[in-house]
């Protein structure tokens, strides 16, 4: 994503100014905007809002939300770690949704400014360019990735290599995609808890800690009434 694009774009830049010529990156980085828009003009996707990305917010800052509310009339709140932070930025949130109201406010601006890292945005604008990118569950969307630009080639492995990395397959029965974008909640998978648990991962969803189907197994279980 945005928050690690110019560690890498760091390294090339260093790497090429040093004249080092074997270091080979094969770029997998994701951009945030293109996947709220997608999700967005998908007709079975049902969002009132948006907590957005705390660390990728440090890089982009938030100006690059504007579009949700001024396309979209959608409500975001950049969000930190700290559990306070994400109680807040929920209460912010849910307020905005009752009042109707569609602005970009920022509950993480020890860190988070409107502009961002103008310098980390500067080295990942000089290494990369959009591209469309495939993600998990969901399918390509258009220049919703970074590709290495003509001038890094030297150091782009898939412009070197003939690389064929096949698009990932979702297990029959595993319904991350809708997962991923709200459509159903980890408990409406048949195999949630049963097949699929944190030991035994049947889709990416339950992998890491981070995960949704992980998280709703962990803190969902028999504690809250959750989901429709
Ligand atoms: S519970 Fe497991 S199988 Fe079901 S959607 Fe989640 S990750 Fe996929």
């Amino acid at each position: 994503f945005e928050t690690t694009a110019p560690t890498a774009a760091a390294t090339v830049l260093a790497a090429k100014q040093q004249g080092i010529g074997n270091l080979y990156m094969l770029s997998a980085q994701k951009l945030v905007p293109p996947a709220l828009r997608a999700l967005l003009d998908d007709p079975d996707v049902r969002v009132d809002g948006f907590i957005l990305p705390g660390h990728v917010s440090v890089i982009t800052g938030t100006e690059v939300f504007q579009f949700l509310t001024e396309e979209y009339h959608m409500p975001g709140v950049v969000t930190g770690f700290e559990p306070l932070q994400i109680l807040r930025s929920l209460y912010r949130l849910m307020k905005q949704v009752t009042e109707g109201a569609a602005r970009i406010e920022n509950e993480y601006g020890s860190v988070v400014h409107a502009g961002g890292s103008p310098a980390a945005k500067h080295a990942t604008d000089l290494v990369y360019e959009p591209a469309d990118a495939a993600w998990r569950g969901i399918g390509v969307i258009p220049l919703s990735g970074l590709r290495m630009r003509e001038a890094f080639k030297d150091y782009d492995i898939e412009r070197l290599l003939p690389l064929d990395v096949p698009m990932g397959k979702n297990k029959p029965g595993c319904r991350c995609g809708e997962v991923l974008r709200g459509i159903v909640t980890p408990k409406e998978c048949p195999l949630f808890g049963k097949a699929c648990v944190p030991t035994h991962a049947i889709g990416p969803c339950m992998v890491s800690v981070e995960g949704v189907c992980a998280a709703w197994y962990k803190y969902g279980q028999g504690r809250f009434s959750y989901g429709r």
